[in-house]
Order: C-alpha cells, then sequence, then structure tokens
C-alpha cells in the first residue's frame, strides 16, 4: 500500500475544495494534495455537453451579483451574458426588481402555463393574485423570524399557510369552496416549488425560526453561465494549472480518519508512530498529514461521520447534534429530448397544480402522508422548464429520489402520460431520451443542498463549520455548502467556505 506523507490533505474536489487548494496555492502553500473519491472535478457542478449545448444534472443558475465571487469570476472572464452586467448599473430600486422569485407576470412576452391535471388552465386573474400572496406570505415568514430569537422552533408550512389565507382574504371570498379549493391547489403546487428551493421533502420540514438565516444576494438569481458550470469550474482551474491538476487525485475515497490514542490498542500506530499526524485511509494508499480539510456534502457526513473517524469521540457532541438535525434533501432534474418542440416558443414554464383533492387532506399530501411513491411518484414534479440553447429539451424538477430506482423507459412513460394529461393534448410525442440526476442514491452526495430543518438550532451551521483541533496537535477543518452560515446551498456559499478554511490554515503559518 502507497505512503504518502504531506503537511494538508483536502477532501472533495468540488467547488469548495477547488477553491480552499487555489487559496492555497495563491499564497505560495504547496505542501498539500487534493484527494477527490470521484473521477470527475466539480461535485455537485456537473455540466455535461449534449449536441452543440450543454446540460447541467446539479448547480445551474448563479444566484445574485453583489459580493457574489461565482458571478465575480463568471463576468470578468465573458462567462455569463453581458446583460446581466446592465443589472448592476441600474437603481438599487430597479436593483431589487431582479432579486427573488422567478416567474414576472409583467412580462406577456414569456409564457407561463398553469394547468391542473383536469387538462384546464388556472384561471389568469387567480394565478396572479394568489402568487403575489404566496410571495408575501414567503417574505413575512422571512420577516418573522428574522431578528427574533424564538423559543421554540415552528414547522415553517402552518405559518406559511396561515399567512397566505390572510393575504387571500382580501381579494377572494373564501367561504366560496371552489375558491377555496382552487387556492389550496396553487398553495401546493407553490409548496413543491420551495421544496425545490430549499431542497426540503415538504415545507413543513423547513423551520421557521431560521427561514431568514439564508441571505439573498442582490442582483438576478437566476444567470446561467453560457457554457454551464463547467466553464466556472474551468476558469478556476486554469487559474494556477498544473500546480492545481498535478495535485488532484481522482478515485481516491477516503474510509477513514485514524487518531492517535496513544494506547496499546491504538490503530493509528498501526500506520504512523507521530501522534501530531492524522493517517487517512484510502482503498490503496494511507496519507499522513497535519491537518485535513472535509468538504463532503452534508448528507455524506449524516451516513458516515460516526464511522469515519476513529475513534468516533473525538468529533464534539454539538457536531453531532447539528449534523442530525440540519436538513440535506435531494432536488433532481428529469431532462426530456423530443424529436421536435411540441410547446410555444416562448414558453418559460408548464406549472403542475394538482387540484383534485376531495379524498385527500391538504396538509397530509404536501407531507406525503399515506402516498404511494410507486404509484404517485411524479406528483412531486413541480414544472417543466424549456432548456436555455435548445429547442426540444424540457427539465422537469422534481423534489424526490423514486424515480431514481426507474429505468429510462418508465420514467418516460411517466413523464408523456403526465403531459398529456396536463396539456390535455393526446399527440403529445414520447421523449426519445431522458438524462436523470440521481443525488440521492449517489453514495457521495446522498441528495442536493442543505437548509436549516424544522428543530434545527439557530448556530447549527455554526458548529458544523468549527474545526476539530485533536488534543495530540492535528486539526479537522470543515467546509462545503453546508457550512456557510448565510450561503448555504449555493455555489458562492461553498466557494467562499473553501477560501474560509483555507485562509485558517494560512493563518497558523
Ligand atoms: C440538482 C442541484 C441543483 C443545484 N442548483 C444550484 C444552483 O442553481 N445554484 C447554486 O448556487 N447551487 C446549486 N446547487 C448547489 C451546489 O451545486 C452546491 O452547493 C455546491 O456545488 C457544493 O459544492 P461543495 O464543494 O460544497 O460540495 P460537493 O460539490 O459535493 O463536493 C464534495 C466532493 O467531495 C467528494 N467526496 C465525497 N465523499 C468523499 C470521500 N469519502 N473521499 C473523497 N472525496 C469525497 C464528492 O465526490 C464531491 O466531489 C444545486 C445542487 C444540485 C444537486
Amino acid at each position: 500500500m502507497k505512503k504518502l506523507s504531506i503537511q494538508t490533505a483536502i477532501i472533495g474536489a468540488g467547488i469548495s475544495g477547488i477553491a480552499a487548494a487555489n487559496n492555497l496555492l495563491d499564497h505560495d502553500y504547496e505542501d498539500f494534495l487534493i484527494f477527490e473519491a470521484g473521477h470527475r472535478i466539480g461535485g455537485r457542478c456537473h455540466t455535461f455537453t449534449h449536441g452543440e449545448g450543454i446540460l447541467e444534472l446539479g448547480a445551474q443558475f448563479i444566484h445574485g451579483q453583489v459580493g457574489n465571487p461565482i458571478y465575480q469570476l463568471a463576468a470578468e472572464n465573458n462567462l455569463i451574458d453581458e446583460c446581466y452586467s446592465q443589472i448592476l448599473h441600474d437603481s438599487d430600486q430597479d436593483l431589487d426588481k431582479h432579486n427573488g422569485l422567478k416567474i414576472n407576470f409583467e412580462d406577456k412576452e414569456v409564457v407561463q402555463l398553469f394547468l391542473t391535471e383536469q387538462g384546464f388552465d388556472v384561471n389568469q386573474n387567480l394565478i396572479e393574485t394568489a402568487y403575489s400572496c404566496l410571495n408575501k406570505s414567503v417574505r413575512r415568514a422571512e420577516r418573522h423570524s428574522l431578528g427574533t430569537e424564538l423559543e421554540q422552533d415552528e414547522q415553517m408550512g402552518f405559518f406559511f399557510y396561515e399567512s397566505y389565507l390572510n393575504f387571500c382574504r382580501n381579494y377572494f371570498n373564501l367561504e366560496d369552496a371552489k375558491i377555496k379549493k382552487s387556492l389550496d391547489a396553487l398553495f401546493l403546487w407553490r409548496c413543491k416549488w420551495e421544496n425545490v428551493e430549499n431542497s426540503c421533502h415538504s415545507v413543513f420540514d423547513l423551520s421557521l425560526r431560521n427561514f431568514s438565516k439564508f441571505v439573498e444576494l442582490r442582483g438576478s438569481q437566476i444567470m446561467e453561465p453560457k457554457r454551464g458550470y463547467q466553464s466556472i469550474i474551468d476558469k478556476l482551474i486554469e487559474k494556477n494549472g498544473p500546480k492545481f491538476t498535478s495535485r488532484v487525485n481522482l478515485g481516491q475515497e477516503l474510509d477513514k480518519i485514524l487518531t492517535c490514542q496513544q494506547n496499546a490498542d491504538c490503530e493509528h500506530c498501526l500506520y504512523c508512530e507521530d501522534s501530531a499526524k492524522l493517517v487517512l485511509l484510502f482503498a490503496d494508499c494511507v496519507v499522513m498529514c497535519n491537518q485535513v480539510v472535509l468538504t463532503m456534502s452534508l448528507g455524506f457526513l449524516k451516513e458516515n461521520i460516526k464511522k469515519l473517524f476513529e475513534p468516533c469521540d473525538v468529533v464534539p457532541r454539538e457536531k453531532m447534534e447539528a449534523i442530525g438535525r440540519l436538513g440535506f434533501g435531494t432536488v433532481n432534474k428529469i431532462i426530456l429530448e423530443y424529436e421536435k418542440r411540441f410547446w410555444p416558443e416562448n414558453l418559460e414554464g408548464i406549472n403542475l397544480v394538482w387540484s383534485n383533492m376531495d379524498e385527500e387532506n391538504l396538509f397530509d399530501r404536501i407531507n406525503h402522508v399515506k402516498f404511494n411513491q410507486a404509484e404517485r411518484w411524479s406528483e412531486d414534479i413541480c414544472s417543466f422548464e424549456p432548456a436555455l440553447g435548445f429547442d426540444n429539451i424540457l427539465i422537469g424538477w422534481i423534489c424526490g429520489s423514486y424515480h431514481e430506482r426507474l429505468g429510462d423507459q418508465e420514467v418516460i412513460d411517466e413523464c408523456t402520460e403526465l403531459l398529456r394529461k396536463f396539456l390535455n393534448r393526446h399527440d403529445i410525442p414520447r421523449a426519445r431520451k431522458v438524462f436523470m440526476s440521481k443525488w440521492k442514491s449517489n453514495r457521495l452526495f446522498k441528495g442536493s443542498y442543505s437548509y436549516y430543518a424544522f428543530g434545527s438550532k439557530p448556530g447549527d451551521i455554526d458548529a458544523l463549520a468549527k474545526p476539530i483541533r485533536l488534543e495530540t496537535g492535528p486539526m479537522v477543518y470543515f467546509a462545503g455548502e453546508a457550512t456557510h452560515a448565510e450561503f448555504y446551498s449555493t455555489v458562492h456559499g461553498a466557494y467562499l467556505s473553501g477560501i474560509r478554511e483555507s485562509n485558517k490554515i494560512l493563518e497558523t503559518l
């Protein structure tokens, strides 16, 4: 078995690992290696080329411009449409217009379809008003949690629904059963959208007291790099060229971190006599180092933290509890390619509004109570949107993972039936190809991104991010999107977490 001795190891070559490595190299620190379990660099940024264009299985948008290092990198290197730089020159008020949620009903040049499973359009006035009530309710939830230290956490779902109905009361007669049913259906649709935004399984999983913790950077929230996130990754790799690439070891999955117990049973001592070193075990190599930066996803940590450290009690209880409490759900994409487009050229989205809930309580439906995934998994698809740069591809957004176990043809069949039903068109063709992300079943990720789950504590992200200083000297640092207290769940959050932890290493020199 190969034995290596280095000062620093970085585990994971996602955005946070890349950022940490570049920062070290930028400061002429070279005594480190990166170990990546997968066979590519990028982690949850996963662009693939298809024909002339690109598609994303993971991160797709750059969220926000002011103070966003990823936007800055993209803009400086012409990786993003120039129209976005104009937004930055807008007045403060205009700049704020670009913040927030995606649907802009004022833009009459694009088509947003809101359809029910009976194939009907939802009444346009109803959608616009209800949609504005939904937005106001989300903002109200943010304000409610802002600055207040709520003693007890609450489930975001209850507050969201109550606020929504209160706002709706100003415009609708809620005693009218038909109207109330339509409003509930739109609420259910929006809950699925919130699931996708937050990567949770239900809005009842979201923590109300932490709902304002995520900070939205000003500027556009939905910028797509022209050649996808891969172009950003490529730029970052290019920055230090061979100094970076020669340090990346692909296909190296960290199995265990051994720390010295200074006793007769110490496994660490079988490999290394120096108690000030950590021993990292990989399948075919052993690495001795003074410090390690872990960047694996929260999903990976949830599943593996107990067996990752030997002995496991070196991980403080607060960190273990934070890992347990914080949320990590699954957002997936089902990308359907057709022979030719069957939707309007200026389509922005086909929003699926399930309206027939007579048999089912709304909250039970939102929480998937008595919900047979095998029969109903596709009900969790929130919308289909055309893929940028293609005129024959739709991207279905789903918060869930049941489809990950199905074959391509089964998924195509289900999506065809769904689209035929909602569009009320039996001539909708079958897709000729499907590409599906499978983030939940990938053991290196175990899901998509993190959120403050109901019951999590305001300090949980800090507890997760806090380095472990071992008695004998070595340090374990934690980076990755889930460790950023304000920008968790994003690429820029991951990037900044890598810079933060590598700065801690540089400070010790
Ligand atoms: C479907 C989806 C859509 C998204 N959309 C957006 C978006 O539009 N905008 C946005 O800003 N963000 C988005 N995100 C989130 C964004 O992709 C992540 O926040 C970010 O890429 C995480 O980077 P990271 O470095 O923290 O982690 P990762 O990218 O997960 O990197 C960690 C690396 O560690 C490796 N690893 C794991 N275990 C081991 C081990 N034992 N040994 C060695 N290596 C290991 C993994 O293979 C991985 O490469 C999306 C994510 C998903 C899944």
